[in-house]
């Protein structure tokens, strides 16, 4: 590494909190891990994967439920796009002001799923573009990464949930196939979840994100691994260290995936 590069790494990982831990295997000593819970973006509801039917009222009968979703895995980019853009399949849809599809590189190796828009991102239609997504472009950098640049970022629902509260069981349900037919479009080698709302609806699971990380789980094939949302690092300042844990783990991992 050059020491232009060393610079541009130390800034970014100071920006990530995290001057005193420097890459493993360079003589330093690796982040110290401690058992603490994600608390502030835990959510009651279970996993989508295990749920029935969304019960809401912009809810249709069953088979329209799956006559929906198959025509949903059909689409390319384009009408995936539209049908977002134009979706009113649940109530988040009435005070939406822009949907947040998706960003990034369309044949990413890699896939940053978070939670829901929020107020920013609702406004401009880009996910993480606020605070958060300040951070998650650090900690992108932080392992030679870029927005655009083979990876791509979604959100588990393409409407902002009001007051940016967690989105509800059957407003995440109408949204899956959204998602579904992104990850088969981009067919990812690599998802990351980000927090517990990600881990819970992609892995079917309502343990803790602490309890999930570390390990290397599966989404239909697709290996994923499970790390702290970025607003929860930026309220939980110890925990970004565990991020770091996670983002080497992560790094590690695409590296030892068959090409
Ligand atoms: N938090 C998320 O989970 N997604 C965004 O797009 C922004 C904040």
């Amino acid at each position: 590494m050059t020491s232009d590069e060393k610079v541009r790494r130390d800034l970014i990982l100071e920006e990530m909190g995290l001057t005193q831990w420097k890459l493993r295997g360079q003589g330093e000593p690796a982040p110290v891990e401690a058992p603490v819970e994600e608390k502030t973006v835990a959510r009651q509801s279970p996993p989508m994967a295990r749920a029935q039917a969304p019960v809401t009222r912009h809810s249709s009968p069953v088979t329209d439920i799956d006559d929906r979703r198959a025509a949903i895995m059909r689409m390319e980019w384009p009408a995936l796009k539209a049908a977002v853009a134009g979706c009113t399949a649940c109530p988040l849809c009435e005070k939406r002001n822009k949907t947040v599809f998706g960003v990034g590189d369309e044949n990413a190796d890699w896939l940053f799923v978070g939670e829901g828009p929020g107020a920013e991102e609702d406004a401009q239609g880009e996910p993480f573009v606020g605070q958060a997504g300040r951070l998650l472009d650090s900690m992108l950098a932080a392992i030679r990464l870029k927005r655009g640049e083979n990876v791509y970022i979604a959100n588990v629902v393409k409407c902002r949930p009001p007051g940016n509260r967690n989105p509800e069981q059957g407003e995440a349900l109408s949204c899956e196939p959204y998602l579904h037919r992104q990850i088969d479009l981009i067919k990812p080698r690599l998802i990351i979840a980000l927090g517990k709302v990600a881990a819970a609806n992609l892995l079917a699971s309502d343990a803790s994100v602490a309890s999930m990380r570390g390990k290397v789980h599966q989404y239909r094939g697709i290996p994923l691994i499970v790390t702290y949302h970025p607003a929860y690092l930026l309220r939980s300042l110890p925990e970004k260290a565990k991020a770091w844990t996670d983002l080497c783990f992560a790094v590690k991992t695409m590296q030892g995936l068959p090409t």
